[in-house]
């Protein structure tokens, strides 16, 4: 079945959570999905990848969370066509807090997102590097989750840790919850342990991980100072963003999805 919300997750930070989310998100927006994009991190970095400021605390993720906002007062235009985001802010750590009186607080932004959902084809939510309230509503609140892993000896521990979170959450919570695939990021043809990690994610979880891999590229590093996506800048070769572009058609592709550049 063809997702709607998809989480971008894993408990381990600068595994390239946000660079997917932003990327994926914008990428699709550019052939001509409607796509909402959630900062669910307090550390805002989706909203600064646009260029976009996390000040407004009664326009975000928290103040949608926390109920000091209607959800749709708190989407913002990212200024790129068919592309909407839900900003963070640092105070949305405090909603951890906040919100654990409430009942069924697992369940909050499912709730929320059900009148907006109709708006968009896809709604994509950046986690933060950790497991809290917040995060625990992000998965409760997807059809399935993308798990970006660095090609690196420590990436595996993080996978291990999010695949137990997951499957506590499917045995408790939500049977339903699907892994949409493990992204291999940050790959380095040249370096051997880097080549053996893509082997053994291919050979021990078979097609849950996508065959698209990211390559180590600097233009990622390059795109977090202009404020714009690698996906949708000018000089859009590098091989960043031709990756994220296949990963884009594999996702379509797996849906039968094939839409047109508008
Ligand atoms: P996370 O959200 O998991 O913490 P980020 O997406 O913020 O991770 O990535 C962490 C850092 O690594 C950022 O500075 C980002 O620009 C950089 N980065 C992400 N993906 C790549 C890549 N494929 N090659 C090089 N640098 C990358
Ligand atoms: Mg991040």
């Amino acid at each position: 079945m063809l997702p709607k919300v998809i989480a971008i997750c894993n408990q381990k930070g600068g595994v390239g959570k946000t660079t997917t989310a932003v990327n994926i998100s914008a990428g699709l927006a550019a052939r001509g999905y409607k796509v909402l994009l959630i900062d669910t991190d307090h550390q805002a970095s989706c909203t600064v990848a646009f260029g976009l400021k996390s000040e407004y605390d009664n326009k975000s993720i928290y103040a949608a969370l926390v109920g000091l906002s209607p959800i749709q007062d708190c989407i913002i235009r990212t200024g790129y066509p068919n592309l909407d985001l839900i900003p963070s802010t640092p105070h949305l750590v405090g909603a951890e807090i906040e919100l654990v009186n409430v009942t069924e607080r697992e369940y909050i932004l499912t709730e929320k997102l059900e009148p907006i959902k109709p708006l968009y084809d896809f709604i994509f939510i950046d986690c933060p590097p950790s497991l809290g309230i917040v995060p625990v509503n992000s998965l409760m609140a997807s059809d399935s989750v993308i798990i970006p892993l660095q090609c690196e000896y420590f990436g595996i521990e993080g996978l291990e840790l999010i695949l137990g979170t997951m499957k506590i959450i499917q045995k408790r919570l939500k049977p339903e919850l699907r892994v949409e695939g493990i992204l291999l990021t940050m790959h380095d043809e040249d370096n051997e342990l880097s080549n053996q990690i893509l082997k053994l994610m291919r050979s021990t979880f078979g097609d849950q991980v996508f065959d698209t891999y990211i390559p180590r590229d600097m233009a990622f590093i390059d795109s977090t100072a202009k404020q714009v996506p690698v996906i949708l800048a000018k000089k859009k070769n590098t091989v960043g963003a031709k990756a994220y572009d296949r990963l884009i058609l594999e996702f379509l592709e797996k849906y039968n999805l094939i839409k047109r550049k508008r």
